[in-house]
C-alpha cells in the first residue's frame, strides 16, 4: 500500500463529484481540511450513507474526483484507500472471537506474524477490551460490541475515519463515551475523522466542523459552532423549530 499519511497535511477532496443511485443523485464539491474531526449530519435519505460509502470506494462516482493529499484515489478500492469505516451495525462476524474480528484489519485471511498479533493487543487494550479477546460478539455489551469495532478501524492504521451512525444503538451515556474516545484517538493519532450521525448533539459534543447533507448535496465543512449558531436553510429545517 502506498503511503498515504506524511507531512504538509492531509486534505481530502471532493472535486466536481456526482454520484447516482438510481433516481437518487449526490453532489459534493468540497474540501476537508487535514485532521479535522466532522460531523456528516442531515434528514434521513439525504445522502450521508452515500457519502461515506463514496469516500471509502464502496461506489463510484459517475463524474468528478476524489483526491487524498492532491493523489486522485477514484479507481482505488476500498483496501488501497486511506480509509478505515465502521458501519451503523454487522461490523463484527458472530461465530469469531473479539480477537479474530479485530485481527481481520490486518490481515482478511487471519494470518498474522507475531508484530501483527502485538498490534491487534494493543488495539484492544487501548478500547478497554484487553483481556476480552477471546470472547464472542454475543459475549459483549452494546458498548463494548461497539469498542471492537472501534480496535479493528484502529489496527488498520488509516488516517481517515468514516463513522456511519456507529453508535447509534447506543444510549446517550454510552454514546456519549464512544464520542469521547473516537475523539482522543483522532488526536493522538491526528486522523481525519467523518462521522455521519442524525443527533445534531453528536456533532457539537464532536465535530469541529459540519458538512449538511440535503436533497443530494454535501455542503462544504462549517465551523460547528458557527454553523449552529446561523444555521444555513437546509439545517434550520433539519433542526426544526
Ligand atoms: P442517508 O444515509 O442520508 O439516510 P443514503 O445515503 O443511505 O441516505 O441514501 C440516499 C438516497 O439514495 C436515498 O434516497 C436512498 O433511497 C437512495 N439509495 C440508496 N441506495 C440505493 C440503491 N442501491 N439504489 C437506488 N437508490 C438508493
Ligand atoms: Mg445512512
Amino acid at each position: 500500500m502506498p503511503c498515504l499519511t506524511g507531512e504538509g497535511g492531509a486534505l481530502l477532496e471532493f472535486d466536481g463529484i456526482t454520484l447516482r443511485l438510481g433516481d437518487f443523485t449526490l453532489h459534493a464539491d468540497m474540501r476537508i481540511a487535514p485532521e479535522r474531526r466532522v460531523a456528516v449530519i442531515g434528514p434521513s435519505g439525504a445522502g450521508k450513507s452515500t457519502l461515506l460509502a463514496l469516500v471509502a470506494g464502496f461506489l463510484a462516482p459517475e463524474a468528478g474526483r476524489l483526491l487524498w493529499q492532491g493523489v486522485d484515489i477514484t479507481q482505488e478500492p476500498p483496501g488501497a484507500r486511506p480509509v478505515a469505516m465502521i458501519f451503523q451495525e454487522g461490523n463484527l462476524f458472530p461465530h469469531l472471537s473479539v480477537y479474530e474480528n479485530v485481527a481481520l484489519g490486518v490481515n482478511p485471511a487471519l494470518k498474522l506474524g507475531a508484530g501483527e498479533k502485538a498490534r491487534v493487543m494493543r488495539a484492544l487494550e487501548r478500547v478497554s477490551l484487553g483481556g476480552m479477546e477471546a470472547r464472542k460478539p454475543a459475549q459483549l455489551s452494546g458498548g463494548q460490541q461497539s469498542r471492537a469495532a472501534l480496535a479493528r478501524a484502529l489496527v488498520q492504521d488509516r488516517p481517515i475515519l468514516a463513522l456511519d451512525e456507529p453508535f447509534a444503538a447506543l444510549g446517550p451515556a454510552l454514546k456519549v463515551e464512544m464520542l469521547d474516545l473516537v475523539r482522543e484517538i483522532a488526536d493522538e493519532r491526528r486522523a481525519t475523522v467523518l462521522m455521519v450521525s442524525h443527533d445534531p448533539q453528536d456533532a457539537r459534543r464532536f465535530a469541529e466542523e459540519v458538512i449538511v447533507v440535503a436533497e443530494g448535496h454535501a455542503a462544504p465543512p462549517r465551523e460547528t459552532a458557527e454553523i449552529f449558531a446561523d444555521p444555513p436553510e437546509a439545517l434550520r429545517d433539519y433542526l426544526g423549530g
